[in-house]
């Protein structure tokens, strides 16, 4: 066993949550060490879409330019797709971003090969979200906090955490190698959808409604490059959105009752694997999947994860600050989860660098990070659950067609309510 010299915090996963409050604790001047499980790039069971709302952070966290490089195109309308329905709007305008003003010319415009208007002056920089693989924007972040100054050590299993006087020790584990950090100040940001022997990890779940998470590339795609599709399927709800190199991103959550059902069809003779089984459900329940995929190839195989916990959690609890999935979740309905990942970092990273080190300092650092946590996502999280439970009720998806195709405004309405417009504070 190996025991190393002391950070000043560690971090535990590098997601989008881990990554930014790993950069911003590092640019503020302190040592950092984060701990990742994965060797990167990998895949992630994602949708991969990102709001505007959180370009002003990405360029504080000096990846802006990059992630403007890498992306897909602006994503400027919002669909639902459900049996033979589809229904499109436009995705609302990010009020902390300089206003679009599209004229009849504009709003018809050519779209350039990426999807972009090329109609854009410089004011529509910025103003809507676009998708990035998550193999690419993970490594985009670990990247810079390692510019930073932040310690790396992937791929390390974080297995325990245990007090020692003033600071906490942190077992990691690489094969058979075990390593003890030591810091004061130690942040969760694992995510929530895998069991574990931490002290922040949730137990296991067995309900019939759990839901399972999926995701899946395609290329050579006919989805409108500039359409983010909402999907309703019996059972669960999905979303497409065109991301990075012309790559589509599928990605759906679908009942654990629904699936076993699904996996035992009986117009197939054994038990498909999941994955085949909800590749098969979207396309065979949805004409928009079915249209989007008729020419398009897979790029790489469907992944799968889960179940997906959503919920509000505690932001610090036994001396352990939480960020991203591990302190709270929304429904991926709504595509936030991202955006709350890279901003709750950037919160309690803010927190923190205002209170004196120590116990108390750490209470209050956690009370302040909670409250502010509460302040920014709540609504969104309980809107998450509001539609994630008519999304994946049974005949929801009947009324809730006749809904939008009636009321087209009710999609742009629900996207400002999810949070896709709303400003991160101290970006205002
Ligand atoms: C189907 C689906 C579609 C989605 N679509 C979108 C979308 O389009 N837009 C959006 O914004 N959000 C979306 N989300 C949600 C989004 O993926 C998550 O909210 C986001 O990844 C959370 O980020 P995080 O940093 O908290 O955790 P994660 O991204 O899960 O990162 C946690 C990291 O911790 C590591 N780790 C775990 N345990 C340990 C350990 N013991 N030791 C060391 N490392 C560890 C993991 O390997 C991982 O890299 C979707 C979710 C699902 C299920």
């Amino acid at each position: 066993m190996t025991r190393l010299s002391a950070h000043d915090a560690i971090i535990i996963g590098a997601g989008p949550a881990g990554t930014s409050v790993a950069l911003t604790l590092a640019r503020r001047g302190w040592a950092v060490a984060i701990v990742e499980k994965s060797a990167f790039p990998r895949r992630k069971v994602c949708g991969e879409y990102i709001s505007a709302s959180n370009l002003a952070l990405l360029d504080q966290l000096e990846i802006g330019e990059a992630w403007r490089a890498n992306a897909g195109p602006e994503i400027r309308r919002v669909g639902f797709f459900s049996g033979e329905t589809r229904v499109e709007a436009p995705m609302p305008h990010a009020i902390d971003g300089p206003r679009v003003e599209r004229g009849p010319l504009a709003k018809d415009g050519p779209l350039a090969n990426d999807g972009r208007s090329t109609n854009d002056g410089p004011g529509a920089k910025d103003g809507f979200g676009r998708a990035l693989g998550r193999d690419i924007f993970d490594c985009l972040l670990l990247q810079a906090a390692r510019s930073a100054g932040v310690e790396i050590f992937q791929p390390c299993r974080a297995v325990a955490i245990d007090p020692d006087g003033e600071a906490q020790l942190v077992r990691i584990q690489a094969g058979n190698e075990t390593t003890i950090l030591r810091a004061p100040v130690i942040v969760a940001a694992h995510g929530s959808w895998e069991p574990g022997p931490l002290p922040s990890q949730l137990g296991k779940t067995n309900r019939p409604s759990d839901l399972f998470g999926f995701k899946a590339h395609f290329t050579g795609s006919s989805l409108a490059p500039d359409l983010m599709p909402l999907l309703v399927l019996p059972g669960g709800y999905g979303g497409m959105v065109s991301a990075d190199h012309g790559r589509l991103s599928i990605s759906c959550c679908i009942r654990r009752d629904m699936l076993a059902r699904l996996r035992k069809h009986p117009r197939h003779q054994s038990h498909l694997s999941a994955a085949e089984a909800v590749s098969r459900h979207l396309i065979e329940s949805c004409r928009g999947v079915r249209d989007a995929l008729e020419s398009a190839d897979a790029d790489g195989p469907w992944l799968a994860a889960g179940p997906i916990r959503p919920g509000i959690r505690s932001c610090y609890e036994r001396d352990i600050f939480r960020v991203g999935n591990a302190a709270g979740e929304s429904h991926p309905v709504i595509a936030e989860g991202i955006s709350m990942a890279l901003q709750s970092g950037w919160l309690l990273a803010s927190e923190l660098s205002h209170v004196p080190s120590g116990r108390a300092g750490r209470e209050t650092a956690g009370r302040r990070y909670e409250a502010a946590w509460k302040r920014l996502f709540s609504t969104r999280v309980y809107a998450a659950a509001v539609l994630a439970g008519i999304a994946v009720s049974p005949g929801s998806a009947a009324w809730m067609a006749t809904i939008v195709r009636n009321f087209p405004q009710a999609l742009t309405l629900g996207a400002q309510l999810s949070g896709k417009t709303k400003p991160v504070p101290g970006f205002v």
